[in-house]
Parts: structure tokens; C-alpha cells; sequence
């Protein structure tokens, strides 16, 4: 593997205290990036100081969105140690969204080591406090300077940093959520199993209607027949009803998120039965009115998000008392434990900072 040259910022800055993290504003000193050309591949790895990129204003990605990117976390354990939660599987899925996206494949190790070596050389940037981590967004966008529809012959891959606050501050908190029957984020054959910009752009309408009525969420029906469950704002959903928990197929229009991957491990690990099949909202709102469900999104912000009430054509239904569930919790704490190192890690999910990968 190509070296990661090193150019570190003659200006560092300091950290905002622990306590003031929110999400997604503040960024550390460095950044990674590494360019493609057609003929070339991908070329010169390197850390630079965090700065703006300019762009000729014809830039591809500016116009028709040829975009992907991923995001993961490295927490800092009560042991002082940095560990990065499931990076393999992150770098695997960014391959993955670029490959429904044109955008030629990285080596799996250069994805995985460009964000180790980012995060040791910005790791005093990795909150301590309970429940903060250090947020990584790897990017790849079109950079070829055109107007006209056809994969761009040139790209830039970068990775940038930002410490994040607790997302619950005084316990998990169930949010509200509304199913559209109006509004899709992505039907199969589309882009939904690619995280790309424009899925992004696809859910602010429907989002914004929603806060609008006083919901947190959209509960994203499939786009045919706007009848099965797809996903929940940019989570993935879960629903148990009586003794099945059931999350919606892979079947090309939801993304494949890495903590529905850890959530349906567990359940399986702990004996409990698990469907991955369609669910439709009817099935749902019987089980919501039967008092006999328990509903939950999952996603790396959040981890498990549990859902305390649903919307659904004027209607409100409440479920499980507007509380968190059992279930619900049990899956927060265990995941939340594997990363901060105080639970054992029989999966082999995180991996400690330490060594460099592909050696
Ligand atoms: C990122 C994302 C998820 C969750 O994926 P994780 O790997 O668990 O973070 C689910 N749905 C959408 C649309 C997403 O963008």
C-alpha cells in the first residue's frame, strides 16, 4: 500500500470542552484525501491541514450529485484506549454505495488505514466524556469540470473529523414519528441501498412536513405500494410484535446499516427470533393497538432509537406508553458497552487504534 504522506497544521487549534459537543459542527486540525484520475487510479494518499477545497463551478457533483459517503465512530473507553467500531464493514459499504454510483473502487485497506492514520494523528480531538465519540465522514465526489450526464473521469476521496456530543444527555428519549403516504425517499431499483447525497435531498420535503405536524421522524413507506415499512429518517427500523422481531429485506431500496447488522446479531446471539421480511403499516398498527409492540430505528448517531408514538393519516398511536422498551434498551446498553470497551466484544467489532492496518 502507497504511503500516507503527513503534513501537519502549523496553527492547531483547541478542542471545545466536552460538554458544549453537539453533531456535525466542529472539525479537527487534519483531513485525508487522495485523488482519482482516469488512466492514473487513485493516487497520492496524504493528511493535510483542514481546509476548503475550491472548485471550478462546472464541477460535476455540483450539478448531478455523483457523490457517496459513509460514517462511523472511534470512542474513547473508560480504559483511555480509542477503539474504531466496525471500520472493515464502513469501508466495505463505501465500495458498495460508489459501485451503484460509478465511482471506480478504493483498496479496502487504503479506506480502512486512511482513517486509522487520520485519527491517531488528530487523537487528542476524541472526547472523553460518557457518551461523546469522534464522528468520521468519509467522502468521495466527482470532481471532473463538465456539463453533461456520464460518470466523471476524475474523483476525490477525503475524510474529515468531528467530535460529537452525547446524543442522550439524560436517557434515552422515544421520539414521535409520522408514516408518509405521500412522500419516498427511494424505491428498488433506485439508489436506496447507496448512501448518496441524493436520498438526502429525496427526504427533506417529507421531513419537513413532518416537523411540521409535530413529528421528529419520517417513517418512509416502500414506493410502490406505500404500504410496507423501508426506513426511519436516515435509520433503519425495527419492530417487535409478540415474540418476532422484524426489520424490512435488503431488497435494494433500504440502506444495509452496519448497526442493523449488530442489532440482528445480538437478537441472534440471545436466541430471540428475528425475521428480515417486509411488514406492512397495517400489521404494525394492529400490533400498536394490541399494546403487543415495541419499535425502535437504529443508526451509528443514535445507535437504537426508540419510537414512543406513530402517525399514520391523522391518526396517533402510542406505543408502549410512549416509554422505551426492554428490548429497546438491552440492545442501546450492550452495543453502547462493546464500544466503549466495558463489554465484552465476542463479534470482534472494534479494533484499538494501535496498529496500523494492512501492516
Ligand atoms: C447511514 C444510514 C443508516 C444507518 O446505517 P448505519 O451503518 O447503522 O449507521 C440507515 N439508513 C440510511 C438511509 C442511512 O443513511
Amino acid at each position: 500500500m502507497t504511503e500516507i504522506a503527513i503534513t501537519r497544521t502549523a496553527t492547531p487549534k483547541q478542542p471545545p470542552a466536552d460538554e458544549t459537543l453537539t453533531f456535525g459542527t466542529v472539525f479537527t486540525d487534519h483531513m485525508f484525501m487522495m485523488e482519482y484520475h482516469e488512466g492514473k487510479g487513485w493516487h497520492d494518499p496524504r493528511i493535510v491541514p483542514y481546509a476548503p477545497f475550491t472548485m471550478d463551478p462546472a464541477t460535476c457533483v455540483l450539478h448531478y450529485g455523483q457523490a457517496i459517503f459513509d460514517g462511523c465512530k472511534a470512542f474513547r473507553g473508560k480504559d483511555g484506549q480509542i477503539r474504531l467500531f466496525r471500520l472493515k464493514d464502513h469501508a466495505a459499504r463505501l465500495n458498495r454505495s460508489g459501485h451503484y454510483l460509478c465511482i471506480p473502487e478504493i483498496d479496502q485497506t487504503m479506506v480502512e488505514e486512511s482513517i486509522r492514520a487520520l485519527v491517531e494523528v488528530d487523537q487528542h480531538w476524541v472526547p472523553k466524556l460518557a457518551g461523546t465519540s469522534l464522528y468520521i465522514r468519509p467522502t468521495v465526489i466527482a470532481t471532473e469540470a463538465f456539463l453533461g450526464v456520464h460518470p466523471s473521469h476524475s474523483y476525490l476521496y477525503y475524510v474529515i473529523l468531528g467530535p460529537v456530543g452525547a446524543y442522550y444527555k439524560e436517557g434515552m428519549n422515544p421520539v414521535r414519528i409520522l408514516a408518509s403516504d405521500t412522500h419516498v425517499r427511494a424505491v428498488k431499483g433506485g439508489l436506496g441501498a447507496a448512501k448518496t447525497a441524493g436520498n438526502y435531498a429525496a427526504s427533506l420535503f417529507g421531513a419537513e412536513e413532518a416537523h411540521k405536524a409535530g413529528y421528529t421522524q419520517v417513517l418512509w413507506l416502500d414506493g410502490v405500494e406505500h404500504k410496507y415499512l423501508d426506513e426511519v429518517g436516515t435509520m433503519n427500523i425495527m419492530v417487535k410484535i409478540g415474540d418476532e422481531v422484524i426489520t424490512p429485506p435488503l431488497n435494494g431500496a433500504i440502506l444495509a446499516g452496519v448497526t442493523r447488522d449488530s442489532v440482528l446479531t445480538l437478537l441472534r446471539s440471545w436466541g430471540l427470533r428475528t425475521s428480515e421480511r417486509q411488514v406492512s403499516i397495517d400489521e404494525v398498527l394492529a400490533a400498536a393497538k394490541a399494546g403487543n409492540l415495541e419499535m425502535w430505528g437504529t443508526g451509528t448517531a443514535a445507535v437504537i432509537s426508540p419510537v414512543g408514538e406513530l402517525g399514520y393519516k391523522g391518526e396517533r398511536y402510542v406505543i408502549g406508553d410512549g416509554k422505551t422498551g426492554a428490548l429497546t434498551q438491552k440492545l442501546y446498553d450492550t452495543i453502547v458497552g462493546i464500544q466503549y470497551g466495558t463489554e465484552p466484544d465476542p463479534h470482534g467489532w472494534t479494533r484499538l487504534l494501535g496498529n496500523r492496518i494492512g501492516g
